[in-house]
């Protein structure tokens, strides 16, 4: 029997000033909660991704300027975290989240859980949205440079658009790019994604299973991955304070096990990111990232 391995960091939640309404809190009540009641998660400690793991996708200028806390005043007001120490050391982390599970995953594990990540605006040359390094298109980079996948599957299932990975890998027909959104969302230029999905406001269950449904049997018919990375954010949750949509618990974990089962039906190893969620109670935001982590953990043992 088979044992989930999940990356957590204690950097995930970083020190903000008390105005700012990030719910970083999340992630170690999400760590907690995993501990507690999941006792066959083995948890470790991501490394931090390297510069060249970074390079391989962001900008040199861009990565020095975050590095040293020089990106200019208006590109660092998008990503929307004051500048520290903490936050450069948070993001390596993150995107080393995501690359420690894809590494896993495309092990022997099959399936494998970041407790974080799925910073999924941030670009080649900025972030935007919370976003600092892109982990998704870090990890497909660092899979494909060390020989373990060719073609890799982003499926992304938080509500907002992936824009920074469908433009990062636009012009690439090795990574497949998938994003299932809401349609008058953030962000409102939206970038083209190999297929995008865009739901209108107050999208309930069974209409964003239908369509999630047939987006993934499309995907699958004109592309072979040997490895997918899934962002399985908790904002589409109808009690989400960003979402718009209005997805019950239910259906998020209906959604988890249709994602997670086709690629696990499949044979295609997947590296599991948390993404958002800002549902006001954090238990809420839990509660659909813990079932995300038990649906996972759950197929790993098959
Ligand atoms: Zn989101």
């Amino acid at each position: 029997m088979k044992r989930l391995q999940a990356f957590y960091s204690d950097i995930f939640v970083l020190p903000l000033p008390d105005h700012h309404r990030f719910p970083m809190a999340k992630y170690s009540v999400l760590r907690e909660r995993v501990a507690e009641h999941l006792p066959e998660v083995d948890l470790s400690i991501p490394g931090p991704a390297t510069d060249e793991e970074l390079l391989r996708v962001h900008c040199a200028e861009y990565v020095r300027a975050v590095e040293t806390g020089t990106v200019e005043k208006q590109a660092a007001r998008r990503v929307g975290f004051p500048w520290s120490p903490q936050l450069v050391e948070r993001s390596r982390r993150s995107a080393g989240g995501t690359l420690a599970a894809a590494r896993a995953a495309s092990g022997d594990g099959r399936i494998a859980v970041n407790l974080a990540g799925g910073t999924h605006h941030a670009f080649a040359d900025r972030g935007e949205g919370f976003c600092v390094f892109n982990d998704a298109a870090v990890a497909a980079r660092a899979m494909q440079a060390e020989k373990r996948a060719r073609r890799v599957l982003v499926v992304d299932c938080d509500v907002h658009q992936g824009n920074g990975t469908a433009a990062i890998f636009r012009s690439d027909p090795s990574v497949f790019t998938l994003s299932l959104h809401g349609a008058r969302n953030f962000p409102f230029h939206k970038e083209d994604s190999d297929l995008d999905v865009a739901l209108r406001d107050g999208t309930g269950d069974d209409e964003y299973l239908e369509c999630l449904e047939q987006a993934l049997s499309r995907v699958l018919s004109v592309f072979s991955p040997d490895l997918a990375i899934y962002l399985a954010g908790a904002d589409p949750f109808v009690g989400d304070r960003l979402g718009k949509l209005a997805l019950t618990k239910n259906g998020l974990r209906r959604r988890d096990e249709l994602v997670l089962g086709v690629l696990h039906e499949d044979d295609i190893p997947v590296a599991v990111v948390m993404a958002g969620g800002y549902a006001p109670d954090v238990d809420d935001i839990v509660d659909i990232h813990f079932e995300t982590v038990r649906v996972a953990s759950s197929l790993a043992r098959r």
